[in-house]
């Protein structure tokens, strides 16, 4: 026994039928990546740039970015590691990008939209992801967050390859990039759901609002209308299709995740290990039949319960 519960800490993300699904890291910095690079993870889903560019008065210099994105990806050499180029704006404020006073910064210019006003900002990170890129001998994957239209993803993915970035892909955390997943696909080469935001704008509920929080649960069936689209539309194109936001860490909600057909699950270090266990004790048949149990239930509540009245009674 002793044996099983030592593989099922370090094992591959699978679940019991053997169907792969990456386990990997949210990072911040390069102290993170070499923190993560300690523990069985199977790379970076989402490692969140804008941490480099806080509490400073101008953007780091490309030295130091292609510096602190080189340590990332030696810390997971060979491995695939997810950045997302700098997602500033709303609940991640930076004084020398973002606009002081708006009156919604939430439906702002945050995100990709920065591109608008700062875009050397934007081609700046691409240079230097490419650079560290050759330095390193890891190909990073590169996403943009809050990307809407099928127009930014055909965009930032001519930005970033002629930058030199050879895998790129957009996150999915706009309802309106939900429902065109399909057409995005056909631009990127993967696409990685941002569920923390997608549940703020699918159910108009300010993502720092703690009183809001039962409408920005990410079992809300809405929410998994719209990750359950994107899936589908990844499954089609044979395509990557991961989610990096918190939902991920729910050990529940990763089953029903997987059984709408995402690829890979991104979280904080600690919340693998369960997810790793309760991956191992499902088939994917049954991640299936949850994910129709969860979709089907009237409201969040009722699909959680519904769903952990399918758990084999061991996890
Ligand atoms: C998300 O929105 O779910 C996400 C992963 O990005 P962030 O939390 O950094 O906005
Ligand atoms: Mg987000």
């Amino acid at each position: 026994a002793a044996a099983v519960a030592l593989e099922s800490d370090t094992a591959p993300g699978a679940t019991a039928d053997g169907h792969a699904v990456k386990l990997m890291a949210n990072i911040g910095t390069g102290k993170d990546a070499d923190r993560a690079g300690a523990v069985p993870t199977e790379g970076v889903g989402l490692f969140r740039t804008e941490v480099l560019y806080l509490g400073r008065a101008t953007a780091p210099s490309q030295a130091e970015q292609v510096a602190e994105y080189s340590r990332v990806l030696r810390a997971f050499a060979g491995g695939k590691v997810v950045v997302r180029t700098l997602d500033a704006g709303a609940d991640k404020p930076l004084p020398f990008v973002t606009q002081a006073g708006e009156e919604n910064p939430a439906l702002g210019v945050r995100g990709y939209r920065l591109v608008r006003s700062h875009p050397e900002l934007l081609d700046t990170q691409l240079e230097a992801l490419a650079r560290a890129q050759a330095e390193t001998g890891t190909t990073p994957w590169v996403m943009a967050p809050m990307v809407t239209t099928p127009a930014e993803a055909r965009d930032f993915a001519a930005r970033a390859r002629a930058a030199g970035v050879s895998i790129v892909g957009v996150m999915i955390e706009v309802p309106a990039a939900a429902l065109r997943a399909r057409e995005i696909l056909a631009e990127v080469d993967f696409v990685s759901v941002g569920t923390n935001d997608l549940a703020q704008y699918t159910m108009a509920s300010d993502r720092l609002r703690g009183e809001l929080a039962d409408l920005l649960d990410p079992w809300q069936p809405a929410v998994l209308d719209l990750v359950d689209s994107t899936a589908r539309a990844g499954l089609r194109a044979r395509k990557p299709v991961g989610v990096c936001g918190e939902s991920a860490s729910d050990p529940v909600l990763a089953l029903v995740l997987v059984g709408l057909g995402v690829t890979s699950l991104s979280m904080s270090v600690g919340a693998i290990p369960a997810v790793r266990y309760a991956l191992r004790h499902h088939t994917s048949a049954e991640c299936a039949t949850m994910a129709a149990t969860a979709l089907a239930a009237q409201s969040a509540g009722e699909g959680r319960a519904a769903v952990v009245a399918l758990l084999h009674p061991d996890v």
